[in-house]
């Protein structure tokens, strides 16, 4: 066959949540000559939380053309320079993980070796925070766009956004269906399967229709209705690693500072989420079923709200783990469908980017090349085996006395791949360096800290100045403060460029 005469021409895509209406917007961004469909059903909605993101978000929405300010007003977003993680590691005790990185870019191994000598002489200001620009400028509420100019401290800080996940699919469908993406209203009860390949042909729907296809993208959520009800793919559980297996979440009314970054605080059986929107802020409780039921994670999560509670409580259940299989036969699985590895990093919505831009890099044509495919699924596989153990540091690491959850947690058998990372940052301060990492040494470098798997000693950097580095790291210190504190308020920032109607 022609290579023109093996180009795909018709995609349906199975659900319309963010992971739907993302593949639907990049998708018909890039293949004008394609038929796509999706199919979503109003009667079963969407998870639509998903409030919290991470800063690669910003090239997709540019990608697609998204006006920044556009985009924020019209999700009611706002901005994120990190996550401050609370009690975590023990009670009273709390860290930043922030984005970008720590002192001037090019002083990463410095401000490591210096603050490692001076906090073992008793010298440095307890806190690694104190010495990242994101943390200066979220600790006093401001916000501005980083500079571009490498000179500056002011571009040492990276940004991503919270924002109302229902609206963010919203603002996608227009996107979509001005791009000519057809959505069909309907509940899809059957998959038509091709019985020599095993490809699905056809989506069935309760009101009779059929929907025929070549690329099928399952968007469906946890179910899964085409790589599992259909294809029979398989899970793999990750819930001895990760065993938090619920959340109830709640919005609640704004109080307080507009800050300008997400807040995770250990609880009992899990940890609480605090995200600020424009007009409310998301609360959830993450929890284990195995420690707490669920009308005591609601009752915990009402009693721990800044403002008052916006709607009553909603439950969500969830296994961690991954699909075992992301693409199987013609059938891609983007969004909750492939896996989920709970929120406490805010990483689903960027899974779903990366497997939309990789689906695009590595697009299929009507042979359905295996090996195509089978690099595909290596990649993701391995990319959310970053994630997974970057997840796992956090749990593992803590010393809470509070909590059967945390107990088991600090005892659990890990994955090998973060036995190493553990044990090598801990003996020299270096990080091991594996593909297809999704965070970079200064997030890392904040949660071992954090959690106090401090180096017993660094490396001293090639050029290290002869300087004191107690000195240096106050210099650097009192340098940030006074940067960031020439950036206007969070609030007066989203007033001036990005409120949403009322
Ligand atoms: C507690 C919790 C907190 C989270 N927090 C974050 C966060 O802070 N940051 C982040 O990045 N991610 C977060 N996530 C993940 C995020 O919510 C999801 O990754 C994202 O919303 C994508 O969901 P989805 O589109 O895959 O699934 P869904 O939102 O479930 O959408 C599924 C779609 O499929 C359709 N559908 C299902 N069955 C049928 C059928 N039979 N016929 C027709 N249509 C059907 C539905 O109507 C819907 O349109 C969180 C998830 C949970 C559970």
């Amino acid at each position: 066959m022609q290579a023109e005469n093996r180009k795909l021409t018709s995609i349906v895509i199975a659900g319309g949540g963010s992971a739907g209406w993302m593949t639907a917007a990049a998708l018909s961004n890039v293949l004008p000559g394609c038929r796509i469909t999706l199919i979503e059903s109003e009667e079963i909605g969407i998870v639509g939380v998903g409030e919290a993101t991470i800063p690669p978000i910003k090239q997709f929405n540019q990608a697609l053309g998204l006006d920044e300010f556009e985009f924020l007003r019209r999700t009611k977003g706002s901005y994120k320079l990190g996550i401050q993680f609370v009690d975590w590691v023990e009670s009273g005790r709390r860290y930043f993980h922030p984005f970008g990185t720590y002192g001037r870019s090019f002083d990463f191994g410095h401000l490591l070796y210096f603050w490692n000598q001076a906090q073992r002489q008793g010298r440095a200001s307890s806190s690694l925070d104190d010495y990242c620009m994101a943390w200066a400028v979220a600790a006093q509420a401001r916000f501005g766009l980083p500079l571009t100019d490498p000179r500056s401290l002011l571009s040492t800080y990276d940004y991503a956004y919270h924002f109302d996940a229902s609206l963010y699919a919203a603002f996608l469908r227009e996107v979509s269906e001005r791009r000519g993406v057809l959505r069909i209203e309907g509940r899809i009860v059957a998959s038509r399967l091709n019985g020599e390949s095993g490809h699905v042909e056809a989506l069935q729907l309760q009101d009779g229709r059929e929907v025929p296809g070549e690329l099928f993208i399952d968007c469906s959520g946890f179910r899964g209705l085409l790589i599992e009800e259909a294809l029979h793919t398989g899970y793999e559980d990750w819930t001895h690693w990760l065993p938090c297996d619920r959340a109830v979440a709640v919005p609640c009314e704004s109080a307080g500072d507009f800050l300008p970054y997400t807040r995770s605080t250990a609880r009992t059986a899990g940890w609480q989420w605090r995200i600020p929107l424009q007009h409310r802020i998301g609360n959830g409780y993450v929890f284990s079923s195995n420690y707490l039921d669920e009308a005591g994670a609601a009752a915990t999560l009402l009693a721990n709200l800044d403002g008052k509670a916006l709607a009553e409580p909603r439950t969500l259940r969830f296994v961690t783990g991954r699909r075992r299989l992301i693409w199987n036969r013609n059938v891609v699985a983007i969004g909750l469908s492939s896996g989920f590895l709970e929120p406490l990093e805010s990483t689903s919505l960027h899974l779903i980017q990366a497997n939309i831009l990789r689906l695009l890099a590595m697009f299929p044509d009507r042979n359905f090349d295996p090996t195509v495919r089978d690099e595909f699924n290596r990649i993701a596989n391995s990319e959310l085996e970053r994630v997974r153990d970057f997840l796992i540091l956090h749990y593992h690491l803590n010393r809470r006395s509070e909590g059967e959850l945390w107990r088991y947690c600090a005892n659990m058998s890990i994955p090998d791949t973060l036995s190493e990372s553990i044990e090598h940052f801990r003996r020299n301060g270096r990080f091991v360096q594996r593909e297809h990492e999704v965070f970079v040494r200064a997030s890392w470098l904040a949660v071992h800290v954090g959690q106090l798997n401090l180096p017993e000693a660094c490396d001293q950097p090639l050029q290290a100045h002869a300087t004191d580095s107690a000195q240096w790291l106050e210099k650097m210190r009192a340098t940030l403060h006074a940067e960031a504190s020439r950036l206007p308020t969070h609030q007066q920032y989203i007033e001036s460029n990005c409120r949403a109607a009322a």
